[in-house]
């Protein structure tokens, strides 16, 4: 079996990540970091994202596992303390696959061009580069509103931790294959309005933004920020790729999700 280490790159991470890779060549696995089977994150979630785009365009050839040197994490799930045990059961057990949805990102140009596309594993953010958003927004090719506001928030199941909850919307079990859109400060008053609530599309509808004034737009995927200029429209479904977790041993999201925001004893 082949692996790779993405490490966040502090002191501790890059130590641990020396040693897991030691351990893992004993056992005779093979360092591989262009064509891995399983992709192993050290730090954070942060890390993960970092790894994830590394691979994005082999994910169903590479697995991940995130060991994290800093707080619990919803992608990075096990401890330093720990790392001997990973190890062997990556050399040695023939493991579980998780898979979660991921959020795919089309834009398309003004004058014509080629589209681009992204996938998320957190989520899509869009804002415009001066002043505020106006976009019509569509759901299925339906008009549904005109919002006005500082951005637009597309999550997927497991990104619904991160930015989205910030946002207010709801956390969704990454079981659902579905996406999320959370307002940004939307403007509400007597002439402009919009629903107010997030919205939670099944994996057959897509969300689509054009824009009504303005065409150069700050676009996020995950920890990238990009812009776009000369957007036409920006489409949003969830993907046909997924990620895949290898699982050694169950670590229920509910869990996760207490252990995070509420108390990590039990
Ligand atoms: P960062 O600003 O350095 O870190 C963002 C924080 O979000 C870190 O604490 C990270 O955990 C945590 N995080 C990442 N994915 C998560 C998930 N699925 N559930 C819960 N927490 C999660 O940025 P970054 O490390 O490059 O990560 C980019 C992410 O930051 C974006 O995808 C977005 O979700 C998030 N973000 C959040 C806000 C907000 O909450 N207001 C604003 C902007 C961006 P670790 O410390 O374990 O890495």
């Amino acid at each position: 079996m082949k692996f790779a280490i993405t490490t966040k790159g502090d002191t501790r991470s890059n130590t641990l990540m020396q040693k897991m890779r030691t351990y893992l060549l004993d056992f005779d696995l093979i360092y591989d970091e262009d064509q891995p089977d399983i992709c192993l994150s050290v730090g954070g979630d942060g890390t993960l994202l970092y790894a994830f785009h590394r691979y994005s365009s082999r994910l169903d050839k590479t697995a991940f596992i995130g060991v994290h040197t800093g707080h619990l994490g919803f992608y990075a799930d096990w401890v330093p303390e720990e790392i001997e045990k990973l190890v062997i059961a990556v050399a040695k057990t023939p493991y579980q696959v998780i898979e979660y949805p991921l959020l795919e990102v089309i834009i398309r140009y003004q004058h014509g061009g080629r589209e681009t596309r992204y996938l998320a594993l957190n989520e899509s953010t869009v804002k415009s580069v001066e002043g505020t958003l106006v976009m019509d927004v569509e759901i299925r090719g339906q008009h549904f509103e005109r919002f006005r506001g500082d951005g637009l928030c597309v999550s997927t199941p497991s990104g619904s931790t991160a930015y989205n909850k910030a946002l207010g919307g709801a956390i969704l079990h990454p079981s659902l294959r579905a996406i999320q859109v959370a307002e940004m400060a939307s403007i509400n008053n007597r002439v402009f309005r919009t629903v107010g609530s997030p919205l939670i599309l099944p994996d057959h509808h897509t969300c689509t933004l054009k824009p009504v004034n303005g065409q150069d737009f700050q676009v996020t995927v995950d920890h990238l920020t990009l812009l776009h200029k000369d957007v036409k429209s920006i489409q949003f479904r969830v993907a046909d790729e997924k990620i895949r977790f290898a699982r050694f041993r169950p670590f229920p999201f509910w869990k996760r999700v207490h252990d995070s925001f509420i108390s990590d004893s039990d």
